[in-house]
């Protein structure tokens, strides 16, 4: 048909499953095991259901202020979205349109390759060495833009904040954006630098360590320039994106600082145990500093564990591409959760 030669045709992202059964344990998707804040839950019965008929702040002001007083910025420093994903494709859509080829790692967030295809923005890989590390001198050349996140994902590698200022140092001329979707799980952030780098954005998420995918609220930081760049394109595309309750949510949810520790604390820690157990089992992996663990058995074929742990409800995350295609990413789920897999792992291999 004609009219299909000026379709915009994308190939989309592919999440994780979302199973529907029961008593399953869903490790595949970097969720959190525990519930939300239970602040979030008082908000929401407090919350005038008459208010719904009207429209909601278009600047989310309540939520943009509560994240600058959260983290010692101003509300111009802030952005929110719905979800980070919303944030960064805004972002590639406002930052990306030089038409020089923009620069990230070969083995990363596999939504990123989508939005610049979506937007036409060109693109290349550069990839990691051995051990899955970003090698700096490859962003060093001239670009369109770079992104990578940090931790990686899926490999929960962290680089070191002189590194990434480095690579930030050699781009002034081109936006960098480093996405840190789990840098609350024990990485260092690069937040600091967007006061001395006015082409840095920082992106975050309350999907991972805030409990909160299901509402969908992402963020981002960085010069006062830089947000307004992303408002203009935002308000120029969809001004009311970010409904009333979510706003409440996020409010509620950055008040239990307390909360989102202890959760964030006893991630860690499961973490940390976890790695333990996995090499005595005969697993490899690089250092994690995210909510999940990139794991490959020194025999047994990814492809063959995921498949006998989806067979006995254990949902965990394979990705059949080149260089990552013998490594399951596990994420971080309970202690109990972690013991029914490591239960299983034992009986599958031994
Ligand atoms: C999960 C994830 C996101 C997206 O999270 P949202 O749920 O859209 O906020 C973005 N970047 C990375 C690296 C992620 O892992």
């Amino acid at each position: 048909m004609k009219w299909e030669e000026n379709v915009r045709k994308v190939i989309p992202y592919v999440p994780g499953e979302q199973p529907k059964k029961a008593d399953i344990v869903k490790l595949n998707t970097n969720e959190c095991p525990y519930p939300p804040s239970p602040m979030i839950q008082k908000a929401m019965e407090a919350f005038p259901y008459e208010s719904l008929r009207r429209y909601p702040d278009p600047q989310a002001t309540r939520l943009v202020t509560a994240l600058a007083d959260n983290y010692g910025l101003e509300p111009e420093n802030v952005f929110v979205g719905v979800g980070s994903d919303d944030v960064l494709a805004m972002a590639f859509l406002t930052f990306f349109n030089s038409g020089k080829k923009i620069l990230f790692p070969d083995i990363t967030y596999s939504f990123y390759d989508v939005w610049a295809d979506l937007f036409r923005i060109p693109y290349k890989c550069k990839p990691l060495d051995e051990e899955f590390r970003i090698r700096k001198e490859d962003y060093f050349e001239e670009n369109g833009g770079v992104i990578f996140p940090n931790p990686n994902a899926p490999t929960g590698v962290e680089e070191s904040v002189e590194m990434i200022e480095e690579i930030i140092r050699k781009n002034q001329d081109v936006v960098v954006i480093i996405d840190e979707a789990y840098i609350d799980f024990g990485g260092k952030s690069v937040l600091p630098l967007i006061h001395k780098y006015e082409n840095l954005l920082v992106v975050r998420t309350f999907s991972k360590s805030r409990a909160l995918a299901g509402v969908r609220i992402g963020y981002a930081f960085g010069s006062q320039k830089l947000i307004k760049y992303l408002n203009d394109a935002k308000f120029s595309f969809n001004s009311y994106t970010m409904n009333s309750a979510t706003i409440e949510m996020g409010c509620a949810c950055l008040q239990d600082k307390t909360y989102f520790q202890e959760t964030v604390e006893k991630i860690i820690a499961t973490r940390e145990r976890v790695k333990q157990e996995l090499s005595e089992l005969g697993f490899v992996f690089p250092d994690s500093k995210a909510n999940f663990i990139f794991a490959k058995h020194k025999t047994a074929k990814a492809k063959n564990i995921f498949e006998a742990a989806k067979q006995e409800g254990i949902y965990v995350r394979y990705f059949n591409k080149p260089r990552i295609d013998d490594y399951l990413r596990i994420s971080i789920g309970t202690d109990e959760e972690m013991d029914r897999l490591l239960a299983f792992l034992k009986r599958y291999l031994g």
